[in-house]
């Protein structure tokens, strides 16, 4: 499942400067961002984190929709997330690993209105080159 679907190589062409502030923001509900997705891998990491099989783990911690397994209860806050920390850090999932640079993200109204309103890492820390943010991108699937 790679796509770059919704991406905007000129929007990026100069490069996209982010850095983590640590807020937890992008770890709390909103409508269809509360979904975190998981892939294969993610699911073998995840149950090798908590030493359940990948079944337990899926039966315990997941959901599908649309034939695409993700957390539970999407419309809640991540249950992973403690105050501003993610308690699974290390096991953390693609998508959160990528975030902000996910292809419906990198065109300008996506990331004025979805992004940069709501996130404070954008704009500060690292210039990302286009380079970079493509394989950020394409680690996310
Ligand atoms: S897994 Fe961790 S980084 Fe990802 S949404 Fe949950 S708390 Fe945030």
């Amino acid at each position: 499942m790679t796509s770059t679907d919704g991406a905007d190589p000129k929007f990026y062409a100069e490069g996209l400067r982010f850095e983590c502030q640590g807020s937890g923001k992008c770890c709390t509900s909103r409508g269809a961002y509360g979904y975190v997705y998981l892939t294969t891998d993610d699911r073998k990491r995840f149950a090798k984190f908590f030493g359940l099989t990948v079944a337990r783990f899926q039966r315990e911690h997941c959901e599908t929709t649309d034939g695409h397994v993700h957390l539970k209860n999407p419309e809640a806050d991540c249950a992973f997330l403690r105050g501003k920390r993610c308690s699974v850090y290390e096991a953390r999932p693609a998508q959160c690993r990528s975030w902000p640079f996910w292809p419906e993200n990198l065109n300008a109204r996506a990331w004025n209105r979805d992004v940069k309103s709501f996130c404070p890492g954008v704009g500060k820390g690292k210039l990302h080159s286009p380079e970079e943010i493509e394989k950020i991108m394409r680690s996310k699937s």
